[in-house]
């Protein structure tokens, strides 16, 4: 509780002064970054007792002060570096021809925002939102007798993203597109232009990616990940 409240609280430009240095230098003693910024030792304890307490600097007795801090272009790095496939969720398909009826009905059991239609070879055909589906449920139609194929999103349209991309790219498509979710798909071996959809990035996956880098930054190159699984 006491590091989240001394988070948000704004570094003085000395405590930047002293991470630009550890950064540069690190590891290295106090004395040493207070011989840089022509300082006593004893000024600049509190400043790195702060630094230490809010997780930005680690202090290892004999060896002196190391970064621990996340940079922006590690972060970048991470996500440019991670892969769809190790992070992608299980995709909920319907056939074509199922009733908005049962879509709707399959949002609730699946707990998810979007579907995907496919034709009866398991080709990516079209993508149902939940804003779809309340666009057909306020009109007059019978929800039982209207095929999602009439209110689908359908392909060429679809953006979708491969397994070998990056979660870089998936959440650049994401926001480029004004969309919450992608397929994952690979290219199906019987026609040219067609998909099977293997599963499904949302922003859920991208806000949990961050939560997973916050709590392994200390090891952020490398790290295996959990999620969608
Ligand atoms: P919601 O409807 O829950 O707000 P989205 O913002 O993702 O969800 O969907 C908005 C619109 O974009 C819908 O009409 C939907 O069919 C379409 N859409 C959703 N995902 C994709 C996608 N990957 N490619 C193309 N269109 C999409």
């Amino acid at each position: 509780m006491v590091r989240r409240v001394v988070e948000v609280i704004k570094l003085t430009k000395r405590q930047e002064e002293i991470l630009q240095i550890v950064k540069e230098f690190g590891p290295i003693t106090g004395k040493q970054i207070a011989d840089k910024l022509s300082l006593t030792r004893a000024t600049l304890r509190p400043d790195l007792a702060i630094l230490t307490m809010v997780g930005n600097l680690e202090a290892r007795p004999r060896v002196g002060y190391s970064y621990k801090g996340i940079e922006i272009d590690q972060l970048t790095d991470w996500f440019a570096t991670h892969l769809v496939s190790a992070y992608k969720a299980h995709p909920i398909v319907l056939n074509k021809s199922t009733s908005v009826y049962d879509a709707i009905v399959q949002i609730f059991l699946h707990d998810v925002g979007t579907i995907y239609a496919v034709d009866g070879d398991g080709h990516l055909e079209g993508v149902i939102s939940r804003k779809d589906l309340l666009r057909a449920s306020i009109g007059n139609q019978s929800l039982h007798g209207l095929p999602v194929s009439v209110i689908m999103t359908r392909m060429p349209n679809i953006i979708m993203v491969q397994p070998e991309e990056t979660l870089l790219d998936a959440a650049k498509k994401m926001i480029d597109h004004h969309i919450d979710s992608l397929p994952v798909v690979q290219a199906s071996q019987l026609k040219e232009e067609t998909y099977k959809v293997v599963g499904r990035i949302t922003k859920t996956t991208i806000s949990k990616a961050f939560i997973e880098i916050g709590q392994h930054h200390s090891t952020i190159k490398g790290s295996e990940s959990h999620i969608g699984r």
